[in-house]
């Protein structure tokens, strides 16, 4: 994973991990976007939060992205992945990238990056538009040609 660097500083504070994003720069200089989190965020009594760090050994030592605990690669991926969209071919809107659900649901169903970013909040240039075929693709499934770009494998 690109962009991206962790941190595991071995259990000496509840927020063990530390996901630095690089290329999300915060107003103080040398400092950027992270996430701090317990090896098990999604428990009640877990952790896991946004806060700005400085990237560096204080935070502990370096690991790679598969040495994080699973629930914590979770918890990353949806972090990376919330500024994505993509082309429904059966509705024909667009949905967040992790959104499996019915294409009727309309809290997950957006006119395009202005619609979307105009409900999240999330700045137009940031929000990044794929295709299904992609979507389908994450889920390990083909279907080809794509219905909505054309693309074959
Ligand atoms: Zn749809
Ligand atoms: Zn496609």
């Amino acid at each position: 994973m690109k962009n991206i660097r962790i941190y595991d500083n071995g259990g000496a504070s509840f927020d063990r991990y530390t996901v630095v994003f690089m290329n999300e720069p915060e107003y103080q200089p040398g400092t950027f976007m992270a996430l701090g989190m317990s090896e098990h965020p999604f428990h009640p009594q877990g952790f896991g939060q946004h806060c700005a760090a400085m990237p560096g050994r204080h935070l502990g030592k370096r690991i790679k992205f598969e040495d994080l605990p699973e629930d914590c690669q979770k918890l990353v991926k949806q972090d990376l992945e919330v500024s994505v969209i993509y082309e429904c071919g059966i509705c024909g809107s667009f949905h967040p990238w992790d959104f499996d659900g019915d294409c009727r649901d309309d809290t997950n169903r957006f006119a395009g990056v202005e619609d979307y970013a105009a409900k999240t909040g999330i700045p137009e240039n940031e929000i990044e538009v794929r295709c299904m075929c992609d979507r389908i693709e994450a889920d390990g499934f083909e279907q080809e040609p794509c219905p909505v770009c054309g693309k074959t494998a």
